[in-house]
């Protein structure tokens, strides 16, 4: 059952310069219980776009078209006010630093009991079975005395278990996790991902993650969506992406992490484009090595192209 979806979203930026536009018609789904996985490289335009579903964008940001339908609504009408009744209880967002989700100042109960209040309306005995719960669903060991603690005494995965466990208090239906464990070791990668797959799957959670790591991807997605310069450029199941993919760059990024596992570390030759840069045609013909003369003056659109949706002239 499909429980999200973005259509034709376009978003700019005013900027000294003039309007900008970051994000063009990208659309995406998302089912219930299922992974979706945006990858590319920085400043792509993964944030903005999952930003754009919590309408937490920047003030110079402009939502200039589109639709975002939850729960067959489209929120992208919403005020701040109904925004908040989404935002955090049923749709949770997972930051790259948890900081910015939890407070110095209070210990992790309160700031578990504070949401669990707010957004379910349960107090006390309740509300620290409803805490309690939470936290030994993402694997904290000694839950009822964690409660006690403050964000400081606790590593950088224990800081992100916690805020999933704040989406899972508050029967969060989508989880967007936006670079998750990039502050973290490998081995607590690859924990919070496991944290992240056996909700999705015990309690049939759906994901956005945002990523620019494609092993993590390959190993936990069930859908991706590769962007670049603000578009989706191919959108695919993860088994279709992986073992045969068809967009020039998507080949490339596959190939940068081919080239790690055997210790021949290599980088896709030249830089994405900046918002303020004017490229005519495909975004990506200054560093496609398949580009053709029409590649540099028309923008191709996204077609279906052996069960993945690609924008490439090769497949006109
Ligand atoms: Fe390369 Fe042309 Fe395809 Fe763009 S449209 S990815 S430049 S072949």
């Amino acid at each position: 059952m499909k429980i999200l979806e973005v259509k034709n979203l376009n978003v700019g930026f005013n900027l000294s310069e003039g309007y900008r536009q970051a994000i063009y018609n990208v659309s995406f789904s998302l089912e219930k219980g299922e992974m979706l996985a945006i990858v590319g490289e920085s400043g792509c335009g993964k944030t903005i776009s999952t930003m754009s579903v919590l309408q937490l964008l920047p003030e110079s940001a402009c939502i200039k078209s589109g639709e975002i339908i939850y729960n067959n609504e489209n929120i992208l009408g919403f005020n701040q006010k109904q925004m908040q009744k989404i935002r955090g209880k049923k749709i949770a967002l997972i930051p790259q630093d948890p900081m910015t989700s939890l407070n110095p100042l209070y210990t992790i109960g309160n700031q578990l009991l504070e949401v669990i209040e707010l957004h379910q309306g349960l107090k006390g005995k309740d509300a620290v079975d409803v805490a309690v719960k939470a936290l030994e669903r993402v694997k904290i060991p000694d839950a009822k005395e964690k409660m006690k603690a403050y964000p400081h005494e606790f590593s950088g995965g224990m800081k992100q278990r916690v805020i999933i466990a704040m989406a899972l208090a508050c029967n969060a239906e989508i989880i967007i996790a936006d670079e998750p464990t990039t502050a973290l070791d490998v081995t607590v990668q690859a924990q919070i991902m496991d944290i992240l797959k056996e909700i999705k799957e015990k309690y049939n959670i759906s994901i956005i993650l945002i990523t620019h790591d494609l092993g993590i991807v390959a190993q936990n997605a069930d859908k991706i969506a590769v962007m670049y310069a603000g578009r989706i450029v191919e959108y695919a199941e993860n088994k279709k992406l992986f073992e045969n993919p068809e967009h020039p760059y998507t080949k490339a990024l596959l190939k940068v992490i081919l080239d790690i596992n055997t210790k021949d570390v290599q980088t896709i030759e030249g830089h994405p484009p900046s918002i303020t840069d004017d490229i005519s045609g495909c975004p990506f013909h200054p560093r496609c090595s398949a580009c053709m003369d029409i590649c540099k003056e028309i923008d191709p659109c996204l077609k279906c192209v052996q069960g993945s949706m690609v924008a490439c002239h090769l497949y006109d």
